[in-house]
């Protein structure tokens, strides 16, 4: 299967008043055809600054991507001009944020917010067959199209982001980024809105990159899993690579902060220490000065990525070989 997307090298930083902001530092990440990645970290590990870096939406002053490639069906975005993103954000990959409420216009009707967008992209389309594809957006994601003429106000915050994935899929994108899609909902609204996207998903075939802190969420909804740390990826592979095996000690640090059904435990065991400010990284490997593991070396040298079998990615000096070269699990 070819990939969709692939990330190589990846650097961006954002100069700010508090210093260089080393928010993605050498990613490389692959997303396969019809495949949905989970983009796994705590705030502040560089989630979103990647997915922007894939929209071409980081904003100079601060930010820019220094180096590296972004190949979507094997053409680098990176060196696209602004026009040329034009044609190929909503087109092509589409984007959900975290806030429906930040996504969508307060005074225009949501039907109206809808067509623009199958408008803009779908130029040969007359506007009573523009007015039909948005009403079956609607109906797609569960809306009546009666309440095309509404505004956000009218809906509820499950309901806002009903209407912000049909404007996100409204041209069929090839690949759909979500940061954080329920984050800001109920609950029992988030699994609404996650079985939604499985299912449009299934439905349209679109790859997805989904963003998001909750383990839970990437089992229920991806095939690979890639563990963000301060903006590196430390750890990738398919599902239960990832989730049974997984090798990086941050990756089983966030396993043994999650409860678990099978197992009576007295008390969580939370990483200990923060996530280092990003303007001031640590040398040598990210997660040192947290990691029960760590030697001297690993405060010096980056560790390199190995490959422990079957794509199953990780970033750390105790494999060499695709083996464990220390004991002490
Ligand atoms: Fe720990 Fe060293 Fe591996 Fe980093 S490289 S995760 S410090 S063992």
């Amino acid at each position: 299967m070819d990939n969709i997307l692939e990330i190589k090298d990846l650097v961006v930083r954002y100069e700010t008043e508090d210093g260089l902001v080393k928010a993605v530092n050498s990613v490389n990440l692959a997303l396969k055809q019809g495949a949905s990645v989970g983009l796994v970290g705590e705030t502040g590990a560089g989630k979103t600054t990647l997915a922007k870096s894939v929209m071409r939406l980081i904003q100079w002053p601060p930010g820019r991507i220094i180096s590296g490639e972004i190949l979507f069906e094997g053409k680098d975005l990176v060196s696209l001009t602004q026009e040329q993103m034009y044609n190929i954000r909503g087109k092509e990959i589409s984007m959900i944020f975290q806030d429906p409420m930040t996504a969508l216009n307060p005074v225009m009707t949501v039907g109206k917010q809808i067509a623009e967008v199958i408008g803009v992209h779908e130029a040969h389309l007359d506007e009573e067959g523009t007015k039909k594809k948005m009403e079956e957006m609607l109906q797609m994601v569960g809306i009546d199209p009666q309440r095309a003429e509404e505004y956000p106000h009218q809906f509820s915050g499950g309901m806002k982001q009903r209407v912000v994935i049909a404007i996100a899929l409204a041209c069929n994108p090839k690949l759909l980024i979500a940061d954080e899609p329920t984050t800001a909902l109920d609950v029992t609204i988030q699994a609404q809105v996650l079985e939604l996207i499985r299912n449009l998903r299934d439905k349209l075939g679109t790859s997805l990159l989904l963003i998001t802190h909750d383990l839970g969420v990437v089992a229920q909804n991806c095939e690979y899993v890639a563990i963000m740390y301060a903006g590196e990826i430390v750890e990738y592979g398919e599902l239960r690579d990832v989730f049974h095996r997984g090798a990086h000690p941050y990756t089983k640090g966030l396993f043994d902060s999650i409860p678990k059904l099978t197992e009576k435990v007295d008390r969580l065991r939370p990483i200990e220490g923060m996530m280092p400010d990003p303007a001031n990284l640590p040398e040598g490997c990210k997660f040192h000065p947290r990691c029960q593991y760590a030697t001297p070396e690993c405060g010096q040298v980056q560790p390199p990525e190995v490959d422990l079998g079957g794509g199953h990615i990780v970033r750390c000096m105790r494999y060499s070989g695709g083996k464990p070269i220390q004991s002490g699990e």
